[in-house]
Protein backbone atom coordinates (compact mmCIF):
# COMPACT_ATOMS: atom_id res chain seq x y z
CA UNK A 1 0.00 0.00 0.00
CA UNK A 2 1.68 3.66 -1.07
CA UNK A 3 1.50 6.68 1.10
CA UNK A 4 0.92 9.83 -1.24
CA UNK A 5 0.64 13.20 -0.22
CA UNK A 6 -0.11 16.24 -1.91
CA UNK A 7 1.21 19.43 -1.01
CA UNK A 8 -0.20 22.49 -1.92
CA UNK A 9 0.57 26.09 -0.63
CA UNK A 10 -1.99 28.55 0.50
CA UNK A 11 -2.54 31.38 -1.97
CA UNK A 12 1.12 31.07 -2.57
CA UNK A 13 2.37 34.59 -3.81
CA UNK A 14 0.07 36.36 -1.73
CA UNK A 15 1.11 34.59 1.34
CA UNK A 16 5.07 35.23 0.64
CA UNK A 17 3.95 39.66 0.06
CA UNK A 18 1.99 38.95 3.20
CA UNK A 19 4.95 37.12 5.47
CA UNK A 20 7.30 39.65 3.86
CA UNK A 21 5.66 43.06 4.51
CA UNK A 22 3.68 42.85 8.00
CA UNK A 23 1.73 45.86 7.14
CA UNK A 24 -0.09 43.73 4.49
CA UNK A 25 -1.10 40.85 6.69
CA UNK A 26 -4.99 40.56 7.59
CA UNK A 27 -5.74 42.67 4.81
CA UNK A 28 -7.40 42.03 1.23
CA UNK A 29 -4.57 41.61 -1.20
CA UNK A 30 -3.89 40.46 -4.73
CA UNK A 31 -0.71 39.89 -6.25
CA UNK A 32 -0.61 41.48 -9.72
CA UNK A 33 -0.79 44.53 -11.93
CA UNK A 34 -3.54 46.52 -10.64
CA UNK A 35 -3.81 49.05 -13.48
CA UNK A 36 -6.28 48.58 -16.35
CA UNK A 37 -6.00 45.47 -17.89
CA UNK A 38 -4.06 43.70 -15.30
CA UNK A 39 -5.51 40.26 -13.41
CA UNK A 40 -5.26 38.92 -10.09
CA UNK A 41 -2.25 36.36 -10.02
CA UNK A 42 -3.43 35.42 -6.76
CA UNK A 43 -5.71 36.69 -3.54
CA UNK A 44 -5.09 36.37 -0.09
CA UNK A 45 -7.65 34.72 1.60
CA UNK A 46 -9.04 37.90 2.83
CA UNK A 47 -9.25 39.18 -0.04
CA UNK A 48 -11.35 35.89 -1.28
CA UNK A 49 -13.89 36.48 1.17
CA UNK A 50 -15.15 39.45 -1.20
CA UNK A 51 -14.74 37.20 -4.30
CA UNK A 52 -11.55 38.03 -5.58
CA UNK A 53 -10.11 35.19 -7.56
CA UNK A 54 -7.57 34.22 -9.35
CA UNK A 55 -7.18 35.03 -13.62
CA UNK A 56 -9.61 37.77 -12.22
CA UNK A 57 -9.10 41.17 -14.85
CA UNK A 58 -8.11 43.76 -11.80
CA UNK A 59 -11.27 46.34 -12.18
CA UNK A 60 -13.74 43.56 -11.68
CA UNK A 61 -11.23 42.67 -8.79
CA UNK A 62 -11.47 46.55 -7.24
CA UNK A 63 -15.36 46.74 -7.87
CA UNK A 64 -16.05 43.44 -5.47
CA UNK A 65 -13.28 44.77 -3.25
CA UNK A 66 -12.94 48.29 -3.20
CA UNK A 67 -10.04 48.12 -0.45
CA UNK A 68 -7.80 45.78 -2.79
CA UNK A 69 -4.44 46.19 -2.40
CA UNK A 70 -2.31 45.08 -5.44
CA UNK A 71 1.02 44.18 -5.01
CA UNK A 72 3.04 43.60 -8.23
CA UNK A 73 4.95 40.13 -8.21
CA UNK A 74 8.58 39.71 -7.16
CA UNK A 75 9.34 36.10 -8.96
CA UNK A 76 12.29 35.99 -7.38
CA UNK A 77 11.08 36.01 -4.18
CA UNK A 78 8.44 33.51 -5.02
CA UNK A 79 11.49 30.75 -6.38
CA UNK A 80 13.25 31.33 -2.99
CA UNK A 81 10.55 30.55 -1.27
CA UNK A 82 9.96 27.44 -3.42
CA UNK A 83 13.13 26.20 -3.20
CA UNK A 84 12.77 26.07 0.74
CA UNK A 85 9.51 24.82 0.93
CA UNK A 86 10.87 21.74 -1.60
CA UNK A 87 14.43 21.34 0.53
CA UNK A 88 11.77 20.56 3.50
CA UNK A 89 9.97 17.88 1.02
CA UNK A 90 13.23 16.19 -0.28
CA UNK A 91 14.38 15.76 3.54
CA UNK A 92 11.36 13.60 3.84
CA UNK A 93 11.50 11.02 0.38
CA UNK A 94 13.96 11.34 -2.83
CA UNK A 95 10.46 10.82 -4.84
CA UNK A 96 9.18 14.47 -4.90
CA UNK A 97 7.52 15.33 -7.84
CA UNK A 98 6.95 18.97 -8.61
CA UNK A 99 4.13 20.20 -10.14
CA UNK A 100 4.06 23.95 -9.76
CA UNK A 101 6.20 26.26 -7.75
CA UNK A 102 3.98 25.42 -4.58
CA UNK A 103 2.91 22.39 -5.60
CA UNK A 104 4.18 18.59 -5.35
CA UNK A 105 3.17 14.96 -4.77
CA UNK A 106 5.54 13.32 -2.45
CA UNK A 107 5.38 9.41 -2.56
CA UNK A 108 5.99 8.41 1.59
CA UNK A 109 5.62 5.23 1.62
CA UNK A 110 9.43 4.46 2.92
CA UNK A 111 10.13 8.23 4.34
CA UNK A 112 13.38 8.87 5.75
CA UNK A 113 12.25 10.06 8.75
CA UNK A 114 9.06 11.12 10.43
CA UNK A 115 6.15 9.40 12.14
CA UNK A 116 4.99 6.23 10.64
CA UNK A 117 1.61 6.86 10.14
CA UNK A 118 1.11 9.12 6.40
CA UNK A 119 -1.39 11.45 7.89
CA UNK A 120 1.50 12.26 11.06
CA UNK A 121 3.91 12.42 8.44
CA UNK A 122 1.48 15.12 6.51
CA UNK A 123 1.22 17.14 9.80
CA UNK A 124 5.20 17.08 10.59
CA UNK A 125 5.82 18.12 7.04
CA UNK A 126 3.50 21.16 7.08
CA UNK A 127 4.75 22.35 10.59
CA UNK A 128 8.44 21.94 9.45
CA UNK A 129 7.49 24.48 6.32
CA UNK A 130 5.48 26.76 8.61
CA UNK A 131 9.09 27.26 10.97
CA UNK A 132 11.28 26.75 7.92
CA UNK A 133 9.57 29.30 5.66
CA UNK A 134 6.77 31.07 7.30
CA UNK A 135 4.15 29.74 5.11
CA UNK A 136 1.44 27.23 5.28
CA UNK A 137 1.14 24.03 2.90
CA UNK A 138 -2.09 21.94 3.08
CA UNK A 139 -1.84 18.27 2.49
CA UNK A 140 -3.63 15.50 0.87
CA UNK A 141 -2.63 11.99 1.60
CA UNK A 142 -4.35 9.02 0.20
CA UNK A 143 -2.91 6.07 -1.60
CA UNK A 144 -2.08 7.08 -5.10
CA UNK A 145 -2.16 10.91 -6.65
CA UNK A 146 -5.35 11.60 -7.98
CA UNK A 147 -7.14 11.08 -4.65
CA UNK A 148 -4.58 12.53 -3.00
CA UNK A 149 -4.86 15.69 -4.78
CA UNK A 150 -8.49 16.00 -4.06
CA UNK A 151 -7.77 15.13 -0.47
CA UNK A 152 -5.53 18.69 -0.33
CA UNK A 153 -8.65 20.59 -2.14
CA UNK A 154 -10.52 19.43 0.82
CA UNK A 155 -8.28 20.20 3.62
CA UNK A 156 -7.54 24.20 2.26
CA UNK A 157 -7.00 26.10 4.06
CA UNK A 158 -4.38 25.66 6.42
CA UNK A 159 -5.30 21.72 7.00
CA UNK A 160 -4.69 17.92 5.78
CA UNK A 161 -6.97 15.84 4.98
CA UNK A 162 -7.30 11.98 3.95
CA UNK A 163 -9.00 9.57 1.81
CA UNK A 164 -8.53 5.88 2.47
CA UNK A 165 -8.92 3.15 0.78
CA UNK A 166 -12.19 1.92 2.21
CA UNK A 167 -13.63 5.68 1.88
CA UNK A 168 -12.54 6.14 -2.13
CA UNK A 169 -15.73 4.95 -3.68
CA UNK A 170 -18.17 7.10 -1.28
CA UNK A 171 -15.83 9.93 -2.10
CA UNK A 172 -15.58 9.69 -5.81
CA UNK A 173 -19.45 8.68 -5.81
CA UNK A 174 -20.78 12.60 -6.42
CA UNK A 175 -17.27 14.29 -7.84
CA UNK A 176 -18.42 15.83 -11.01
CA UNK A 177 -16.33 14.08 -13.99
CA UNK A 178 -14.78 17.73 -14.84
CA UNK A 179 -12.38 16.80 -11.63
CA UNK A 180 -11.17 13.70 -12.82
CA UNK A 181 -7.37 13.90 -13.78
CA UNK A 182 -7.70 14.11 -17.82
CA UNK A 183 -11.08 14.96 -18.19
CA UNK A 184 -11.05 18.44 -19.56
CA UNK A 185 -14.31 20.55 -20.36
CA UNK A 186 -14.74 19.23 -23.78
CA UNK A 187 -14.70 15.65 -22.49
CA UNK A 188 -16.66 16.44 -19.94
CA UNK A 189 -19.44 18.09 -21.63
CA UNK A 190 -19.25 14.46 -24.30
CA UNK A 191 -19.91 12.48 -21.18
CA UNK A 192 -22.64 14.96 -20.04
CA UNK A 193 -24.42 13.99 -23.14
CA UNK A 194 -23.84 10.26 -22.32
CA UNK A 195 -25.61 11.00 -19.41
CA UNK A 196 -22.62 10.94 -17.29
CA UNK A 197 -21.40 13.55 -14.88
CA UNK A 198 -20.23 11.41 -11.80
CA UNK A 199 -17.29 9.83 -11.20
CA UNK A 200 -19.72 7.29 -9.67
CA UNK A 201 -21.36 7.15 -12.79
CA UNK A 202 -18.28 7.10 -15.18
CA UNK A 203 -16.73 4.17 -12.72
CA UNK A 204 -20.39 1.96 -13.83
CA UNK A 205 -19.91 2.64 -17.42
CA UNK A 206 -18.52 0.21 -19.91
CA UNK A 207 -14.75 0.74 -20.31
CA UNK A 208 -14.80 -0.87 -23.86
CA UNK A 209 -17.22 1.96 -25.18
CA UNK A 210 -15.65 4.57 -23.23
CA UNK A 211 -11.98 3.86 -25.15
CA UNK A 212 -14.14 3.57 -28.31
CA UNK A 213 -15.60 7.11 -28.11
CA UNK A 214 -12.35 8.44 -26.35
CA UNK A 215 -9.52 6.13 -27.02
CA UNK A 216 -7.19 4.99 -24.29
CA UNK A 217 -8.15 8.30 -22.15
CA UNK A 218 -11.54 6.98 -21.84
CA UNK A 219 -10.14 3.81 -20.39
CA UNK A 220 -7.86 6.01 -17.93
CA UNK A 221 -10.46 8.55 -16.55
CA UNK A 222 -12.78 5.06 -16.12
CA UNK A 223 -9.91 3.49 -13.69
CA UNK A 224 -9.29 6.65 -12.05
CA UNK A 225 -12.75 6.85 -11.43
CA UNK A 226 -13.23 3.55 -9.77
CA UNK A 227 -10.41 5.01 -7.27
CA UNK A 228 -7.25 2.81 -8.88
CA UNK A 229 -4.32 5.06 -9.17
CA UNK A 230 -0.97 2.78 -9.88
CA UNK A 231 0.79 6.23 -11.17
CA UNK A 232 4.17 6.37 -9.64
CA UNK A 233 5.55 9.37 -8.25
CA UNK A 234 8.62 11.02 -10.72
CA UNK A 235 10.80 13.12 -9.74
CA UNK A 236 12.57 15.24 -12.08
CA UNK A 237 10.51 14.45 -14.69
CA UNK A 238 11.75 16.11 -17.52
CA UNK A 239 9.57 17.38 -20.51
CA UNK A 240 10.08 16.31 -23.69
CA UNK A 241 7.66 17.68 -25.95
CA UNK A 242 4.61 20.07 -25.68
CA UNK A 243 1.19 19.56 -27.29
CA UNK A 244 -2.10 19.45 -27.96
CA UNK A 245 -4.65 17.86 -29.78
CA UNK A 246 -8.30 18.05 -30.38
CA UNK A 247 -11.17 14.97 -31.55
CA UNK A 248 -13.89 16.53 -34.23
CA UNK A 249 -16.85 15.43 -33.47
CA UNK A 250 -17.31 14.94 -37.41
CA UNK A 251 -14.39 13.49 -39.39
CA UNK A 252 -12.73 16.26 -41.57
CA UNK A 253 -12.11 16.08 -45.01
CA UNK A 254 -9.68 17.44 -47.09
CA UNK A 255 -7.22 20.30 -46.24
CA UNK A 256 -9.34 23.36 -45.65
CA UNK A 257 -11.60 21.95 -42.65
CA UNK A 258 -8.00 21.03 -41.37
CA UNK A 259 -6.71 24.64 -41.57
CA UNK A 260 -9.34 25.77 -39.98
CA UNK A 261 -8.91 23.86 -36.56
CA UNK A 262 -5.27 24.22 -37.15
CA UNK A 263 -5.33 27.94 -34.97
CA UNK A 264 -6.83 26.91 -31.83
CA UNK A 265 -4.84 23.49 -31.39
CA UNK A 266 -1.83 25.94 -32.47
CA UNK A 267 -2.22 28.19 -29.54
CA UNK A 268 -3.39 25.51 -27.25
CA UNK A 269 0.19 24.55 -27.79
CA UNK A 270 1.96 27.66 -27.45
CA UNK A 271 -0.48 28.62 -24.49
CA UNK A 272 1.30 25.66 -22.66
CA UNK A 273 4.42 26.00 -24.07
CA UNK A 274 4.73 29.72 -22.31
CA UNK A 275 3.46 28.37 -19.02
CA UNK A 276 6.15 25.41 -19.09
CA UNK A 277 9.11 28.11 -19.90
CA UNK A 278 9.63 26.66 -23.61
CA UNK A 279 10.48 26.91 -27.26
CA UNK A 280 10.56 24.26 -29.98
CA UNK A 281 13.14 23.76 -32.74
CA UNK A 282 10.88 20.90 -34.63
CA UNK A 283 7.19 21.14 -35.10
CA UNK A 284 5.59 18.25 -35.12
CA UNK A 285 1.69 17.46 -36.63
CA UNK A 286 -0.30 14.48 -36.14
CA UNK A 287 -3.34 13.35 -37.43
CA UNK A 288 -5.55 10.42 -36.59
CA UNK A 289 -7.59 9.16 -39.68
CA UNK A 290 -11.31 7.40 -39.25
CA UNK A 291 -9.54 4.19 -39.19
CA UNK A 292 -7.57 5.05 -36.17
CA UNK A 293 -4.22 5.57 -38.23
CA UNK A 294 -1.40 8.02 -37.20
CA UNK A 295 0.68 9.90 -39.49
CA UNK A 296 2.66 12.11 -37.71
CA UNK A 297 5.35 14.73 -39.95
CA UNK A 298 7.98 17.53 -38.23
CA UNK A 299 10.41 19.76 -39.21
CA UNK A 300 13.37 20.77 -37.73
CA UNK A 301 13.69 24.97 -37.63
CA UNK A 302 16.73 27.01 -37.64
CA UNK A 303 15.30 28.59 -34.28
CA UNK A 304 13.09 27.68 -32.35
CA UNK A 305 9.75 28.94 -31.77
CA UNK A 306 7.15 29.14 -28.94
CA UNK A 307 4.42 31.82 -30.27
CA UNK A 308 1.15 30.30 -32.23
CA UNK A 309 1.41 31.75 -35.26
CA UNK A 310 4.63 30.47 -36.09
CA UNK A 311 3.80 27.15 -34.71
CA UNK A 312 0.66 27.52 -36.43
CA UNK A 313 2.31 28.47 -39.82
CA UNK A 314 4.90 25.78 -40.01
CA UNK A 315 2.02 22.79 -38.79
CA UNK A 316 0.17 24.23 -41.53
CA UNK A 317 2.91 23.36 -44.98
CA UNK A 318 3.02 20.24 -42.95
CA UNK A 319 -0.81 19.75 -43.39
CA UNK A 320 -0.36 20.81 -46.69
CA UNK A 321 2.51 18.80 -48.33
CA UNK A 322 3.63 16.35 -46.23
CA UNK A 323 0.38 14.58 -44.49
CA UNK A 324 -1.84 12.60 -46.88
CA UNK A 325 -5.50 13.68 -46.06
CA UNK A 326 -6.98 11.34 -48.64
CA UNK A 327 -8.97 9.67 -45.50
CA UNK A 328 -11.49 11.41 -43.45
CA UNK A 329 -9.64 12.84 -40.10
CA UNK A 330 -10.83 12.40 -36.77
CA UNK A 331 -7.88 14.03 -34.39
CA UNK A 332 -5.29 17.01 -35.16
CA UNK A 333 -2.72 17.61 -32.57
CA UNK A 334 0.49 20.06 -33.44
CA UNK A 335 3.44 19.80 -30.89
CA UNK A 336 6.65 21.16 -30.55
CA UNK A 337 9.66 19.23 -29.65
CA UNK A 338 13.76 19.73 -29.32
CA UNK A 339 12.97 21.86 -26.49
CA UNK A 340 14.98 24.82 -25.03
CA UNK A 341 14.07 26.72 -22.39
CA UNK A 342 12.20 29.99 -23.13
CA UNK A 343 10.62 33.08 -21.97
CA UNK A 344 10.55 33.03 -18.39
CA UNK A 345 7.32 31.12 -17.02
CA UNK A 346 4.50 33.53 -16.53
CA UNK A 347 3.62 34.98 -13.24
CA UNK A 348 0.26 33.56 -12.25
CA UNK A 349 0.27 30.41 -14.33
CA UNK A 350 1.08 29.02 -11.18
CA UNK A 351 -2.38 29.25 -9.43
CA UNK A 352 -3.88 26.59 -6.94
CA UNK A 353 -6.43 25.41 -10.07
CA UNK A 354 -3.18 25.57 -12.41
CA UNK A 355 -1.22 22.36 -12.61
CA UNK A 356 -0.45 22.41 -16.50
CA UNK A 357 2.46 20.93 -15.41
CA UNK A 358 1.18 17.64 -13.98
CA UNK A 359 0.86 15.29 -16.72
CA UNK A 360 -1.57 13.98 -18.72
CA UNK A 361 -0.69 16.16 -22.09
CA UNK A 362 -0.15 13.81 -24.94
CA UNK A 363 2.76 13.16 -26.39
CA UNK A 364 3.20 13.47 -29.67
CA UNK A 365 3.97 10.33 -31.83
MG1 LIG B 1 -1.23 26.60 -4.09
Amino acid sequence: MRHVIHLDADAFYAAVEQRDAPSLRGKPIAVGHGANRGVVMTASYEARAFGVRSAMPAGEALRRCPELIFVPPRMDAYRHASEAIFAVYRSYTDLVEPLAFDEAFLDVTEAKRGPSAALELAEAIRSEVRSATGLVVSAGVSYGKFLAKLASAEAKPDGVFEIRREEAERFLQDLPVRRIHGVGPRTADRLAHMGIETAGALADADPTMLEATFGKIGRDVWTLARGVDDRPVQPNRERKSVSSETTFDVDRVGLMPLLAALPAVAQATARRAKRAGVRGSVVVVKVKDAAHRVTTRQRRLAAPVGEAEAIEAVAAELLATRVPLERPIRLLGVGITGLVEGEPVQPGLFDEKDTALVEGEPELG
